[in-house]
């Protein structure tokens, strides 16, 4: 899960971390009381969108009086953003954070990412921030340091020094630094995230350290246990299809095929993708329904892939152990019924219960193909879809 950058700053902040005063606004109005509170000569009005590169796409300004605020409020919400993270689509404005705006000396790169390979929480620093850092990993990748901290051991101070040094530190920021890095290690273990990025660490004209830009991602997993993190939710940001799937506990990812896929368990599903490429057909998503697939969650998957207009067929394919192929049948049967299936079916059951299963989808009346193994599944739905596009 993401948060936007004002709820992450937020976070942060509890930790110890320096960023600019600000406060959150839904209308101009509201902008202008915030900028208000605020005092000072300058503010920055910020779209808050789940997505980076907003500088470029004109999603940051700066305003030098209230009236501005209150004009540049005026003309992001409501507009739709377009930037390198968020697809050709864009992402609607629908919420701004203005800042106290801060005079920058120099901007620079700090994450801190789970790191699956090594077991550990890494940190990578680069003197080349507020750019895309992707750019710099491609083009000159020795900008970047990475300092791997083993969670067993903890942060130490050589850590510490080890990314100061690489960001070329001056020594009197060396405090303020170590003050700032300790905050991110202990937000990042506390609250269970993936990542934390703050792209540009800025040092000021005033010498001072702030984190100008702040994202946070979350481990879904654990969010059972983070119930102030889930409070931050903004569902307007998450793709509307995947955000169903959650609700019913289905793991949905829409890809870019035609042929829509419901399995039970992760691997069957990566295995069924591939053997649907391996007979020359295009998976449309990726769908596990979990081990208590029920009538429901059935329905459900079945009007998750239908809502796909590019879905020409599905497949289905679940292994009953603890679920019983003649429930799946059921809820296969009742699902195809209820959204009006109008795209070739085939099902493979395997199983308890198998035999049972597969004569009530013979018997439903509905035109369910059924099929005995995996391979021959996979080539049935793909000459089902070849052909119904035929004729
Ligand atoms: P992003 O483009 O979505 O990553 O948004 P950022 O929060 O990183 O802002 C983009 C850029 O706007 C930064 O790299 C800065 O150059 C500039 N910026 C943001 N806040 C301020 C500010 O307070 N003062 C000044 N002068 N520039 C700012
Ligand atoms: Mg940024």
């Amino acid at each position: 899960m993401n948060i936007h950058e004002y709820q992450a700053k937020a976070v942060l902040s509890k930790y110890g971390v320096a960023v600019p005063r600000g406060g959150v606004a839904y209308t101009p109005a509201e902008a202008e009381t915030v900028a208000q509170s605020l005092g000072g000569a300058l503010w920055v009005v910020k779209a808050q969108i789940h997505a980076g590169g907003r500088g470029k796409a004109g999603g940051v300004k700066l305003a030098k009086s209230l009236d501005e605020v209150k004009r540049l409020t005026k003309e992001m919400l409501g507009m739709t953003l377009v930037t390198h993270q968020t697809g050709p689509e864009g992402k609607e404005v629908k919420r701004v954070y203005i800042e106290e705006g801060s005079d920058i000396g120099s901007e620079l790169y700090f994450s801190a990412v789970l790191d699956r390979t090594t077991s550990s929480v890494s940190f990578m620093a680069s003197t080349e921030g507020g750019v895309n850092i992707e750019d710099v990993a491609h083009k000159t990748p020795e900008k970047i340091i990475t300092v791997s901290v083993d969670p067993a051991a903890g942060l130490q101070q050589h850590h510490v020094r080890q990314l100061a040094f690489g960001l070329k530190l001056p020594a009197e920021l060396h405090s303020e630094f170590n003050k700032m890095v300790e905050g991110i290690y202990r937000a990042f273990l506390a609250t269970d995230a993936n990542q934390v990025e703050i792209n540009p660490l800025v040092i000021t004209k005033q010498n001072k350290l702030i984190a100008l830009d702040a994202k946070i991602n979350f481990d879904d997993n654990a969010l059972f246990r983070q119930p102030e993190i889930l409070e931050m939710r903004d569902e307007d940001e998450e793709d509307p299809l995947e955000r169903q799937a959650s609700k019913f506990g289905l793991s949905y990812v829409k890809m870019d095929g035609n042929i829509g896929c419901m399995v039970n368990g992760a691997g069957l599903a990566m295995a069924t993708m591939d053997i649907i490429k391996l007979y020359g057909g295009e998976p449309a998503n990726f769908l596990d329904v979990g081990g208590g697939a029920n009538k429901e969650k059935v329905t459900e998957a079945f009007k998750l892939i239908l809502s796909d207009p590019n879905v020409e067929g599905i497949l289905v394919n679940i292994f009953g152990g603890i679920m019983r192929c003649d429930i799946i049948a059921e809820g296969v049967i009742s699902a195809a019924k209820e959204v009006s299936l109008s795209v070739p079916l085939v099902v493979r059951l395997e199983g308890t219960n198998v035999e049972l299963g597969k004569k009530m989808l013979a018997t439903s009346g509905l035109p369910i193909i059924t099929a005995d193994h995996l391979a021959d599944a996979a080539e049935k739905i793909t000459t089902a879809v070849k052909s119904a596009k035929a004729a």
